[in-house]
């Protein structure tokens, strides 16, 4: 994400922690800030690892405690496949996500097609099952790889 996108996206953070009472501190601002610049899905332990280098008073278990917050917030999202954190494209609201995550160059899109919610819904209801979250994680190939695949190759 480009540095005004990311200024942006955490002057809205702000503004959702305001309307919430809720503190986004700047432990937490700082994570947020760096799963928003990182492209694609960044792992706990990478950020862990880069914010104790930094400051070695950062311990694991405060950023874990920060990412949960912000888990909670809907600014970002966990890929539990990949086992990391990549930031939501529209944080602040509740919504159900389909992640579709590029396993050549690791971009994450996410989506929100409703016809898909109301179809785990309606599966969910007739196991009498109740959804506490519902994230959807689509592995492949974006177009950008794909195209790049299908162009022909300068001859050598
Ligand atoms: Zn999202
Ligand atoms: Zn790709």
């Amino acid at each position: 994400m480009a540095a005004t996108e990311t200024a942006q996206a955490l002057d809205a953070a702000e503004r959702v922690c305001a309307q919430r009472g809720v503190r986004l501190t700047s432990l937490r601002r700082r994570i947020l800030e760096q799963i928003l610049k990182t492209d694609g899905v960044i792992k706990a332990y990478d950020l862990i690892h880069d914010l104790s280098s930094r400051d070695r008073t950062i311990k694991p278990p405060t950023v874990y405690r920060s990412l949960a917050f912000l888990l909670d917030q809907g600014f970002i999202h966990r890929i539990e496949s990949l086992n990391g954190f990549v930031a939501c494209n529209h944080p602040g609201e509740a919504h159900e996500t389909l992640l579709m995550i590029c396993d050549a160059c690791g971009r994450i899109d996410e989506m929100h097609p409703e016809h898909i919610s109301k179809a785990l819904d309606h599966a969910a209801d007739e196991k009498g099952f109740a959804i506490s979250s519902k994230v959807v994680e689509l592995h492949g190939t974006c177009r950008g790889c794909r195209d790049a695949d299908r162009a022909p190759r300068a001859s050598l």
